[in-house]
This record gives structure tokens, C-alpha cells and sequence, in this order.
């Protein structure tokens, strides 16, 4: 039988059975061996009969001691027999399964696993799974797989067919995979990993085994991807980096990079080498540091002969970012620009005029950088910071400024790193997977309003040790009138009443640019002790002096907002604490906080905000269409997507369609696949 065969063609697959499995999704040999296990049972273990407990389960190896009986209750059919295996004697149950009774025989030796409970005083085995010791093994004395059984089926059903499947097909399991990515990238051969992942030799076999299943899973889904996307970095670049000496940038820094900024920045350095067109995603949690590496890459561009711009999602983080930069430009003498919406007439005017005539070398600013007045000198890299405030479109459009420019695009994490390989599939992608040295957990505590005393005390108390707290007050539109009131007589309320005293300040979304800036500005200078913002919008601000981060009404934000929000704080070395405050009773929203209390690490946190609304919800529409795996989990295979996305790389830029003896497998699997299994992936 070959492995596109009806199901039929197994044996001991009958009509009934076959028509079970169709109801299952099931129709071919190939189905059925895709079934994979949902879990696995270790009952490798034979446990002496003497060594049993109440209450575990146990896999024993015994010979039947008294021929079973069965007995009739009034509702049940018991089947019972005792086992002996030298060390002590078990009597074994089973409800409702009469016909037992005549698959054991007296004195053969067989295994059984189950569960031991007590009874009168008596251990016994209840129900066990039982297998003739002399037979292969496939329910018993060894690791077990655990299917999804629907109603009619069992768990001892499925593994019979799925074995008489492995064993039936004609020559066994055939090599699509290149010999070469099987060396490379240690991958065991197509038939091992489909034997091991149903019946595993050892542990070992098993993660051996899943690891080329998801490996060629994720492989179809790249290559497909790539083939969608349909551009992969191929293009020579025009923008051309011989001067790499970063030294002087690197003493400028006032620290030494961590090692995982080290690694990015090799990365993209050797991107910058290769000669083709970067196009790099840096994900790295809040306070990792990301802007050092920007600052590194734009020195780069600037050095040879180039402009690099970068693009921030706010006036007051472009702001941020400008006096930064300029601080440590200007040593070098290199011209440093702003372009937001808030410049005045005259100055937008003067720094077009730099920017065209290329006197400044990096610019940094909002959207304003992508109206079309701005013209560039000479665009060797753009940089986008806080991506995923962005559209892809206006990422694109920051690019058609120059011609063919080298990319870098940073974010945070609310899109798991995970989906990021997937939907960024066209870009490589760097992750800083580090914090820089002396940080604290920030310690964070969920807690109703009868803690506002606390609360107010704890403000004070920060404050009388030199350090800053923000409050945030959501709202939900900036235009609301009766919220925009309500945070501001709260404002003065705590600045007449109970904070009397502490310098307070209230940013929200109706102020002007400047006067926003102002309060930014003096909040980072340490002019003023308890800032209140009515909004999430400074994402990226940066004043490593706040330590105490207030979230009213906290219930209002999804997971991945409160971590950017609380990445605001915990950006120096002193210890910083973040409280959530929330009335809430509903289910979803107790268990957002207590994730929030429970971890600081961004990918853990995103990957949770993920599970808990989906990833339709997660991107606020369905039209994502992620594809469905049979064994691949976007959470947990990331390393493996990292590797197959280089192989897919490599292939697909090899040998575009496929067309090599080598890859022609490869390619009808792939075809085979994407007509019939994965029907719809749209991106
Ligand atoms: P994010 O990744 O959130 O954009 P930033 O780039 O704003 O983080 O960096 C957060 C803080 O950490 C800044 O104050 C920055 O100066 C500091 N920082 C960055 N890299 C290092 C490092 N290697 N060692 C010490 N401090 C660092
Ligand atoms: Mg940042």
C-alpha cells in the first residue's frame, strides 16, 4: 500500500472503522500517520508489584495468578483476575468489559498500566491496559501515545491502526528532504521521525523525531512564504559600507554593549558586508536597548558618506531620540536634524533645506519624515523604532525616500517573536535577548482602590528618596470631554490634597506639541516628582529615574500595553516597582494582572496575551489566517522556525523554482501540501 491509499487498505480497517476515521478527518494511509499524538504516557517503567501506591499509575509486569471471572452487579460486569510478578499480587478490575475475561489466559505473563486506587484495605489495579509481554508493545512497557479520541474510539484503536499503517506502507516512509539539510542540520531521516513520533524508542528518539516533523512543517510554510512575498534579499545594494571602524562611537556610548547587543550588531554588520539590501527586525524587550544599536548603525551610514533617518511613533519619543543622538553626534561633527509636525513653519523649512542639501547626516523625526516635501541628500539606512505602532505601508514609504536604502525596523514585543518570523516572513530578524547589566524585576502588585492610602504613602516615600512616579489614566478617547475632566480634577486633587507638596504634572493628548514637550522635558530633567499621563502614547520614553509606575484602571489595557507601560520604569539599576490598580471581577482581566505579577520577560508576556485572545484578536482582526500545524508550535519551535527559514532561504534563492534533482522532491511535497492541506494562508 502506498501512503496516498484509502485507509481501507490497512489492515484491520474495515467500513465501519474506515467511516469512524472519515468522521475524523481521516481518509488516507498518509492521514492517518499525520495523526499525530496529542501527549505521550512514559510506561517504560515496570514498577514491582510490592512498590505499588494507592493513587499512582504504574506499568507491572505479571503473570495472571487465577483465571479471570466476571461478575454481574446490578448495574456493572466486573472482570477481575490477580497478577503476581514474584515481589506480591494485584487483583486487576475492569467495568463493563466482559469480554476480557477471555483475553487473558492463566498463567501467561502480560503488562499493565494503570491506576492503583484502594480498596477495603486492598490495593488494586482499575481498568489497566494490558499487552501480552511477549507481543510488540504498543500500549504498554514502553512510551505510550496519547491521541484525540473521539466517541467509539479508544486510545488502543488508534494505535493499532496507526501501527498496521507504519508497518504497511511499501517501502517505507521515502527521503524528500535534501541530503545536504539532513546533514546540516542534524535532521534524523523521514521514516525514523514518522515511526518515533507515534511509537518512541526513548525520549530521546521522540524529541529527535519531532524536531524533523516541525522542521519540514515549517519549512513548506517558509518556502511558501518567501514564494508569496516574493522578495527576498537578493538586491545588490547601491548603498556601499567599507568604513567600519565603530570605535570612536563605542567610547562615546558611556557603556560597554551587552552580549546580545553585540550579536545584533554583528548581524548587522554582516549584513552591511554581503552587499544586498538589509532588511532586519530587531525585537528586544522594553529597556533592552535598542536605541544603541540604532545610534550604531546610523554612525556607520553617517561615516560613509550617508544619511540614515530615524522614525518614531511619537513627537515626544522622536524628541527623546533627537537629544540623544545629537549628544552623541555632535563630537563627531555630524549634523543631527528633527523633523516633527510640531516645528514651526521656519524651522520645517530650514531643515528641509539641510536634509536635501545633505548637511544632515541623521534625521530623526515622526511621519513628518515621509510627506512628500522631504527630499533626501542620500539615504543609506532607514530606521523605524516601535514598528508596530507603524504600518507596513508607511515602513515602505520611509524606504521609496531613498533608493533601495538598507532597513532596520525595532520593536518591543507585542507581536511574539514567533508570529513575527511569520509575518515579517520577508525580513531577517534580530533578537536582543538580554538586558543590560544591574537591572531589577520590577516589582509589580495588583491591587483595588481600598489601597489608595498605601498607594499615596508609597508615592511619597519614592519621592523622598529623590526618585519619580507616573500615574496613567486610561481613556478611551482622547476627545472625551468628561474624562479628560475627571483626570484632570484628579490632578488637583492629589496636588491640593493628599500629595500636597510634590511637584505634579498632568500630560494628555489635547495639549500642544511644545507644551507636552515641556512637561517631558522637565519630568526627565527631575523637575517634577509625580508625572500623570492620560495616555499610552509615550511609548519608548526613557527617564531612568522613575521608579513607581501607577496603572488606574488597569483592566482597560491588554497585556502587552501594561508591559510597555511598565518598561518605563526598572531602567536604571535601582529597584522600581509597578502597581496596577483595577476593581475589576471579571475572569480575563484577574488573570491579565496576575500575569503582569508574575513575569517581567516581554516574549512571556506577549506569547500569554497571544493565548489568552487568539491571534485574531491579538492583531484586532482575523484576516491573519495563520495556518493551522499539525505539530509545529509557533511557541515553543522558534529556534527550529530561525534554522528552517535560513534553509528556506537558501533554496529558495538557489534554485527559485524548485528544479534541481536535489529539491525536485522537495518542491511536489510542498506542491502536494499547499493544494490539499493548508488551503488558505493569506498575509
Ligand atoms: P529600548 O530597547 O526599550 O528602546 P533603550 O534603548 O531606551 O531601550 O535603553 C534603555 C536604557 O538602557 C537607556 O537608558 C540606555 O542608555 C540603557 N542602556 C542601553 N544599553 C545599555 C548597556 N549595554 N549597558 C547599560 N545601559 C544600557
Ligand atoms: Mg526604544
Amino acid at each position: 500500500m502506498k501512503a496516498s491509499d484509502s485507509i481501507r487498505t490497512v489492515k484491520n480497517i474495515g467500513e465501519a472503522r474506515a467511516k469512524q476515521f472519515g468522521n475524523m478527518g481521516i481518509e488516507t494511509v498518509d492521514d492517518l500517520i499525520s495523526y499525530y499524538p496529542r501527549d505521550y504516557e512514559d510506561r517504560s517503567v515496570i514498577t514491582p508489584v510490592s512498590e505499588l501506591e494507592a493513587g499512582g499509575t504504574y506499568t507491572v509486569k505479571g503473570r495472571i495468578m487465577r483465571a479471570p471471572e466476571a461478575r454481574r452487579t446490578r448495574t456493572l460486569t466486573v472482570v477481575s483476575a490477580v497478577i503476581s510478578d514474584g515481589t506480591g499480587s494485584i487483583v486487576c478490575v475492569w467495568f463493563n468489559q466482559p469480554y476480557i475475561k477471555n483475553q487473558l489466559a492463566l498463567g501467561i505473563e502480560y503488562s499493565f498500566t494503570g491506576r492503583v486506587s484502594e480498596r477495603m484495605g486492598r490495593l488494586q489495579f482499575e481498568s489497566p491496559d494490558y499487552e501480552s509481554a511477549n507481543a510488540v508493545s504498543l500500549n504498554t512497557g514502553r512510551i505510550v501515545p496519547v491521541y484525540r479520541v473521539p466517541a467509539k474510539m479508544s486510545q488502543k484503536i488508534i494505535r493499532g491502526c496507526i501501527k498496521d499503517a507504519l508497518d504497511g506502507v511499501d517501502g517505507g516512509f521515502e527521503e524528500y528532504m535534501p541530503r545536504y539539510v539532513l546533514d546540516e542540520h542534524s535532521l534524523c531521516s523521514r521514516e525514523f521521525a514518522v515511526r518515533n513520533i507515534h511509537f518512541p524508542e526513548n525520549d530521546e528518539a521522540f524529541f529527535k523525531a519531532r524536531r524533523r516533523l516541525v522542521f519540514d512543517e515549517l519549512l513548506f510554510l517558509q518556502l511558501r512564504l518567501l514564494e508569496l512575498k516574493g522578495n527576498i534579499c537578493s538586491k545588490k545594494s547601491r548603498v556601499k559600507i567599507n568604513n567600519f571602524d565603530i570605535s570612536p562611537v563605542l567610547s562615546q556610548l558611556g557603556f560597554g554593549l551587552t552580549n546580545a547587543q553585540k550579536k545584533v550588531l554583528s548581524e548587522i554588520i554582516s549584513d552591511f558586508k554581503k552587499g544586498c539590501v538589509m532588511n532586519r527586525l530587531i525585537q528586544g524587550d522594553v529597556g533592552s536597548g535598542k536605541t544603541a544599536l540604532a545610534m550604531i548603525s546610523a554612525y556607520i551610514a553617517a561615516v560613509n558618506g550617508y544619511q540614515a533617518v530615524l522614525m518614531a511613533p511619537t513627537d515626544v519619543l522622536a524628541n527623546q531620540h533627537f537629544k540623544s543622538f545629537e549628544r552623541l553626534f555632535s563630537p563627531f561633527g555630524i549634523k543631527c536634524d528633527i523633523l516633527t509636525s510640531g516645528l514651526k513653519k521656519k524651522e520645517k523649512d530650514d531643515a528641509y533645506r539641510r536634509i536635501s542639501s545633505g548637511e544632515s547626516k541623521i534625521i530623526i523625526g515622526t511621519h513628518a519624515l515621509i510627506q512628500d516635501r522631504v527630499e533626501y541628500a542620500d539615504l543609506g539606512l532607514v530606521i523605524t523604532d516601535e514598528q508596530h505602532r507603524f504600518g507596513v505601508r508607511q515602513r515602505e514609504k520611509l524606504s521609496e525616500k531613498g533608493d533601495e536604502p538598507h532597513v532596520l525596523v525595532m520593536t518591543a514585543t507585542p507581536i511574539p517573536r514567533t508570529l513575527a518570523l511569520i509575518l515579517y516572513g520577508d525580513m531577517d530578524i534580530s533578537v536582543i535577548d538580554e538586558l543590560p547589566p544591574g537591572r531589577q524585576k520590577i516589582d509589580t502588585f495588583a491591587v483595588d482602590h481600598s489601597y489608595y492610602r498605601r498607594l499615596y504613602a508609597f508615592i511619597k516615600k519614592e519621592v523622598a528618596k529623590g526618585r519619580q512616579a507616573y500615574i496613567i489614566c486610561p481613556m478611551i478617547e482622547e476627545n472625551d470631554n468628561a474624562e479628560l475632566r475627571s483626570v484632570l480634577s484628579y490632578t488637583q486633587e492629589l496636588k491640593n490634597g493628599i500629595l500636597t507638596g510634590l511637584r505634579i504634572a498632568c500630560v494628555h493628548g489635547r495639549l500642544k506639541n511644545d507644551e507636552k514637550q515641556d512637561i517631558m522635558e522637565s519630568f526627565a530633567r527631575g523637575d517634577i516628582d509625580v508625572l500623570i499621563s492620560t495616555t499610552a502614547i509615550e511609548v519608548g520614553i526613557n527617564v531612568p529615574n522613575a521608579s513607581l509606575m501607577i496603572v488606574e484602571n488597569a483592566e482597560r489595557f491588554g497585556l502587552s500595553a501594561l508591559h510597555q507601560l511598565r518598561g518605563r520604569v526598572g531602567r536604571g539599576s535601582d529597584k522600581s516597582y509597578c502597581v496596577l490598580v483595577s476593581d475589576s471581577k471579571t475572569k480575563l482581566a484577574k488573570e491579565r494582572l496576575k500575569i503582569m505579577c508574575g513575569t517581567n520577560d516581554g516574549f512571556v508576556i506577549s506569547e500569554k496575551d497571544l493565548t489568552l485572545r487568539g491571534p485574531g484578536d491579538f492583531f484586532g482582526t482575523r484576516q491573519h489566517g495563520l495556518p493551522e500545524f499539525k505539530i509545529a508550535n509557533l511557541y515553543k519551535d522558534i529556534d527550529i522556525l530561525g534554522e528552517v527559514r535560513s534553509v528556506a532561504i537558501d533554496i529558495y534563492s538557489g534554485d527559485k523554482e524548485l528544479k534541481s534533482v536535489e529539491n525536485s522532491r522537495l518542491k511536489s511535497e510542498i506542491y502536494e501540501i499547499f493544494t490539499s492541506k493548508i488551503k488558505k494562508i493569506c498575509l
